[in-house]
């Protein structure tokens, strides 16, 4: 039988020389990616959890359109979106400045998190929590993060995070035929987010700051200014989304990460015994959910710190 070409994602047209490659459940993308003809220079938009995957974007891009991919850009410094890097050695990476500037500063913690021992510690844990009360999302998320884990073990070469070396604030132009163009809105999911905009065709790959029934993470970045940087995407008017975790989807992927947001700033207000928003329901009895709420009441109170003094 031949090999799968494309072992950690599913392949899905959505124009002419664009192309959305979303995380299989059994792969180790664990992070959605695009792969954008720019004009005889593919580009790969965010190059998955490990560099095995950087790879397989590789062969994919060269089996899409002919040739091997010319650029990288990542979305934000995230493990899942950013450590395939290496897998593509050689070519220029994109990212906002302070993407680059993260990874160079977490890459002694990223490390020391790629550690085998605590790795296979870790998986352990989270497996020994199969079968606990909660919903069918909080069952969801605890396969996912064993995925993670397990996508982590199995790379074959140590894993040396590699941060982009080509940098932007707002905005920038990418070089081809194509229109297409990173931008960035600010704090978001982390402290500088960018997405790729591809203006003709309307479509928007929009790393984590848009998620489709996953649930973003908000340790690293500010929940309230990501309210503000989806109504900026929202002025796009994007037709097709690629969000950084779930299905392609349109507007409503944007409703979906605002209303879990919202919920999550709701419910780190209220006392902790009172019942869920509706929006997490789903997702009551997970440890992304816990950790999102414990981030989210400690922000918000050192928010009120800070108005104080
Ligand atoms: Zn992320």
């Amino acid at each position: 039988m031949a090999p799968n070409p494309a072992p950690h994602h599913v392949l899905q047209p959505l124009a002419d020389g664009v192309r959305a490659a979303l995380a299989r459940p059994d792969g180790f993308a664990i992070c959605n990616s695009g792969l954008v003809d720019l004009g005889g220079a593919p580009l790969v938009f965010d190059t998955g959890m490990i560099p095995e995957v950087g790879r397989a974007l590789r062969s994919v891009t060269e089996a899409e359109f002919g040739r091997g991919p010319a650029l990288v850009a990542n979305s934000h410094w995230h493990m899942d979106h950013s450590l395939g890097n290496q897998g593509l050695p050689g070519l220029p990476i994109w990212g906002t400045r302070r993407t680059r500037e993260i990874l160079l500063e977490q890459r002694t913690a990223m490390e020391a998190d790629l550690e085998r021992q605590g790795l296979e510690r870790s998986v352990r844990e989270l497996e020994a929590r199969r079968g606990g009360s909660g919903s069918e999302g909080a069952a969801r998320d605890l396969e996912f993060l064993i995925q993670i884990h397990r996508a982590l073990l199995a790379a074959a070469e140590p894993i040396v995070p590699t941060p982009p070396d080509r940098t932007f604030e707002s905005r920038v132009d990418l070089p081809g035929s194509r229109a297409a163009e990173l931008r960035s809105f600010g704090a978001g999911h982390t402290e500088a987010d960018a997405v790729l905009w591809l203006c003709d065709e309307r479509i928007l790959f929009a790393g984590d700051l848009v998620v489709v029934g996953a649930q973003g993470s908000l340790g690293s970045g500010d929940p309230i200014h990501w309210l503000a940087v989806l109504d900026e995407i929202e002025r796009l008017a994007p037709e097709q989304i690629v969000p950084g975790h779930g299905p392609v989807t349109g507007p409503a992927g944007i409703a979906e990460t605002r209303d879990y947001l919202v919920g999550i700033l709701a419910a780190a207000e209220a006392a902790p015994t009172a019942a869920l928003p509706a929006a997490l329901r789903r997702w009551e009895g997970s440890l992304s959910l816990e950790e999102n709420l414990t981030f989210a009441r400690q922000w918000l109170g050192s928010r009120r710190g800070t108005a104080r003094t």
